[in-house]
């Protein structure tokens, strides 16, 4: 018998993965008969997924352990887990910094949560379960070691029940000099079709509409089935079109040497595929890109956009970059600019460079640029970047666009009740705020922009009807037309 009373509450820092763990997490929780609460202090279980990325983003997390000590202490028999990328890289850390915790489990050991929360009740003994490091044993081994977590999906754990993340691959063997995934993660594995597929019709089943494919570097996904057959992602993505409801297939994100024709192919031919692109390039200087090992050369990434925009007509296209990486000078950043000036991304995240200890950056350079310099670049390539943002969104004023509304947007209710600002994203990833109504959540309709910001375009959402003293949107075309929609 489930005991309903059982509270769990969790918090979530970090990437897409980060969300889809915890998502799964509190799903394999709720099946042992937890309910989700949003307080830490009225939960018998407090769990943390971590992110390792930055330094910001692991202080964060030691804050916010720091401040339950004097519960735990209170409530000795509340049971705090880490999990996730700090807990696989800094274990004994996690323990030092914060001796309280019960639990400490790596990336590739989620599946034993349930098990191990129950052990740490039963005999109040702390419970750490990690994978292998990177260097501690043969690949097979280490690979064996991370597990891909992959229990059955809950509707009701995500925002909306019409999105959700599929993973189709954990780790990564990229091993750029700054970043910390691949001991965090594990290594690069692809998950077998089969299963995706029945994830996806699962999720189609519950009234999922869209689905992110998910991989650290998505593009590089390859199942070997054993006999000679390959399924790479475009593969995947045509098997996942055929599923009748699900509307829109996305994936992120994708490392820039793997772009191949055959994907950029399927992303113009099936209607359902976003056409939107996030391909990283980091940087826009050649000896700072060597630096990173990230692999590429500035004009092979040119040659490289030139390409996508060739074969995919209208995609838009975001990037990362890190600014303020070690040895990066003015003249080093000032391509950066250029490049971001050129190269008319749709968004990027602009990150500062934070030296992560265990990676060879780490090791080999000095984190030489000051702080108030990382600042100033970061600040200055926003700038650039949201001129681009802005000129781009301008351009689409006029334009009627296919939009699948996401929620309420943060500006909340206003008059008449009942009648609110929307939130929707079209098929190339824009977001449009329009007025509407809740009810609207999880329908493709057109909307007709009039107005535009560097970071949203504001819309009117097309009526049929009204009904009921009510706002009836007029539904999209079905989304399995060939061709671009009008973005
Ligand atoms: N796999 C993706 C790729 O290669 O583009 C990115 C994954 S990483 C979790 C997300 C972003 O964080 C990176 O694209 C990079 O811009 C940023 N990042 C990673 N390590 C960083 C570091 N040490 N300092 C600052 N930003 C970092
Ligand atoms: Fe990190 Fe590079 Fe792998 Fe992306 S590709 S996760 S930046 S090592």
């Amino acid at each position: 018998m489930h005991d309903r009373t059982k509270t769990l509450f969790i918090e979530t820092v970090g990437c897409q993965m980060n969300v889809l763990d915890s998502e799964l997490v509190v799903g394999s929780l709720r099946r042992q008969g937890y309910e989700l609460v949003h307080e830490p202090t009225a939960a018998d279980v407090i769990l943390f997924t971590t992110c390792s990325v930055r330094e910001h983003a692991e202080e964060k997390t030691y804050s916010a352990l720091g401040r339950l000590a004097p519960h735990k202490k209170a409530n000795p028999d509340t049971v705090i887990g880490v999990l996730g990328c700090m807990a696989q890289k800094d274990q004994e850390e996690v323990r030092r910094r914060a001796p309280h915790v019960d639990m400490v489990v790596g990336t590739g050991q989620l599946a034993r949560v349930p098990e191990l929360v129950a052990e740490v009740q039963r005999t109040r003994v702390p419970q750490y379960a990690l994978s292998l490091g990177r260097s501690d044993g043969g690949k097979q081994s280490v690979t064996a070691s991370f597990e891909s977590f992959d229990p059955p999906r809950d509707a009701s754990m995500r925002p909306t029940p019409f999105q959700a993340f599929v993973r189709i691959q954990i780790g990564c063997d990229k091993f750029c000099t700054y970043c910390v995934v691949p001991t965090t993660r594990g290594p690069e594995q692809s998950r077998h079709p089969d299963h995706l597929l029945a994830e996806c019709r699962q999720l189609a089943n519950e009234g999922c509409k869209e689905v992110t494919l998910i991989g650290q570097t998505v593009n590089s996904y390859a199942f070997d089935h054993g006999d000679g057959r390959r399924t790479r992602l475009s593969d995947l993505i045509s098997r996942i079109h055929d599923i009748e409801s699900i509307e829109r297939i996305k994936f992120v994100t994708n490392f820039p040497k793997d772009m191949t024709n055959d994907l950029l192919d399927a992303v113009r031919e099936l209607p359902k595929a976003v056409k939107y692109l996030h391909v990283p390039v980091q940087s826009g200087c050649d000896e700072v890109l060597k630096r990173m090992k990230r692999q590429y050369s500035i004009d092979s990434y040119r040659e490289m956009l030139y390409r996508c925009r060739e074969r995919v007509p209208g995609v838009a296209i975001s990037s990362d970059f890190i600014v303020g990486f070690c040895g990066e000078s003015e003249e080093s950043f000032g391509k950066t600019m250029d490049l971001v000036r050129e190269a008319k991304f749709k968004n990027s995240f602009i990150f500062k460079y934070s030296t992560r200890p265990g990676t060879k950056a780490d090791d080999l350079y000095p984190d030489d640029i000051p702080e108030e310099v990382k600042k100033r670049r970061n600040n200055d390539l926003l700038q650039v970047q949201n001129a681009n943002c802005l000129e781009d969104h301008k351009s689409r004023i006029g334009h009627t666009v296919e939009v699948l509304v996401e929620g309420p947007s943060k500006v909340g209710e206003r008059q008449p009740p009942g009648l609110r600002q929307m939130i929707g994203r079209t098929m190339t990833d824009h977001i449009v705020v329009f007025d509407g109504h809740d009810r609207l959540v999880g329908r493709t309709l057109s909307a007709r922009v009039k107005e535009a910001s560097p970071f949203t375009l504001f819309g009117d959402v097309e009526t049929g009807e009204i009904a009921g003293g009510g706002l009836v949107a007029r539904e999209a075309e079905p989304v399995r037309r060939v061709g671009l929609p009008l973005v």
